[in-house]
């Protein structure tokens, strides 16, 4: 099988309030794939990073009646979410017919605009429910010999803890505390997590609207901010060709990353240890596992692949490294006084970049 490199796309958004009420200056600049970063306090220290995309998202934008984001006149530089799902929506969701897994990661500092790109905001909408829409519209032109399953689960990952976003749980504990279970076949997943066979893209929008206020519900009850928390959708769609008795699967992981920004966390000093050591742990092996493998890539020799330290690494182990085509979105503030976190999305994007993966079509007769 060939191997598959892990694309990666750099988003910058416009400014927020904040940015503008503290007179920011804009430090990044995009030239085609290229996504150049000045240092506010050296002239001199510029950095220029490559990678399979660069969307300038942060000036050259209109707002339509309806408040759709959309470029101010065509051809300008403005890249709103119809431009991003072409590019990188349109491969998973062809990828994803075909039988190949595929996952799309969002990482950036909290406020980055991660969510924006994968979930969006009322008119505005992002990655996924624009690949729920197309994937059904692709498997309601029906081939007559195809006949299509798709599943939807949403989980949150919090102080490594699995919380089941579709569950409606028994009232007083609605945190779940599912249990990651590993076999041969399947690799690692949650035991007992919802899977909610769907009909539609409206009925899907229903389930990430329940998950979303389930999300607020749980962080509430936690005391948590959902900042802090990893969210993953899982689409399953299973396409059984009943004249060649094949059956395809395709598994499509959705993930929207806890704010990178290293954590500074306000509250009592036993919640501070509690979430520096175990929500970092997630995060933080994220990060070692694509050091690890970025390293493999260039030939050094690496041990050990640390996916068995996290909840999220174990989740993810094929999607990084395995079988799956992987995407990773790293979303960047354009601000000056974001300068630090955004050289560190820069730098881990840069890491991911080197991920070979091998991704093979998921096929097998039908039982
Ligand atoms: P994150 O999920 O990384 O914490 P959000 O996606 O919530 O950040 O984005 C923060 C704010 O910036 C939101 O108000 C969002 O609407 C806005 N924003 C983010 N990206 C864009 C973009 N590409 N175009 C316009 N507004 C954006
Ligand atoms: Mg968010």
């Amino acid at each position: 099988p060939g191997k598959d490199s892990v694309k990666v796309a750099v988003r910058v958004r416009p400014f927020n309030k904040r940015e503008r009420d503290a007179g920011s200056r804009c430090i990044v600049t995009m030239s085609s794939t290229s996504t150049t970063i000045q240092d506010p306090r050296n002239q001199q220290a510029r950095r220029t990073f490559t990678f399979d995309y660069a969307y300038w998202s942060h000036s050259g934008f209109a707002r339509d009646k309806d408040g759709l984001y959309v470029p101010e006149e065509p051809g300008s530089r403005y890249a709103d979410q119809g431009h991003v799902f072409q590019d990188l929506g349109q491969g998973i969701l062809e990828n994803a017919l075909q039988g190949y897994n595929a996952t799309l990661l969002a990482y950036g500092q909290t406020g980055s605009g991660k969510s924006y790109s994968m979930v969006g905001y009322g008119p505005n909408k992002g990655l996924v429910p624009t690949l729920c829409e197309r994937l059904f519209q692709a498997v309601g032109t029906d081939q007559d010999n195809r006949q299509c399953q798709i599943f939807f689960s949403m989980l949150e990952i919090y102080n490594e803890q699995v919380v089941d976003l579709l569950s409606r749980g028994s009232g007083s504990h609605p945190l779940g505390g599912l249990k990651v279970r590993e076999e041969q076949q399947r690799g690692f997943y949650v035991e007992g997590l919802r899977r909610v066979p769907c009909e539609s893209s409206a009925q899907v929008g229903q389930l990430m609207e329940q998950g979303t206020r389930t999300r607020t519900t749980a962080s509430t009850h936690m005391n948590a901010s959902s900042s802090r928390s990893h969210m993953l959708i899982i689409l399953q769609l299973k396409q059984i060709f009943s004249k060649e008795n094949i059956t395809k699967q395709s598994n499509i992981n959705l993930v929207d990353l806890a704010g990178s920004e290293r954590q500074r966390s306000p509250g009592a000093e036993a919640d501070r240890l509690k979430e520096g050591t175990a929500i970092n742990l997630s995060l933080t092996t994220l990060g070692n596992v694509i050091s690890s493998l970025a390293d493999v890539a260039v030939g050094k020799r690496v041990v050990h692949i640390p996916y068995r330290d996290s909840i999220l690494t174990k989740l993810l182990q094929s999607a990084l490294g395995g079988n799956s085509r992987t995407v990773m979105i790293a979303a960047l503030s354009p601000a000056d006084i974001c300068y630090e976190e955004s050289m560190s999305t820069l730098r881990y994007a840069e890491r991911a970049k080197r991920i070979q993966n091998r991704a093979v079509v998921n096929e097998s007769p039908t039982e």
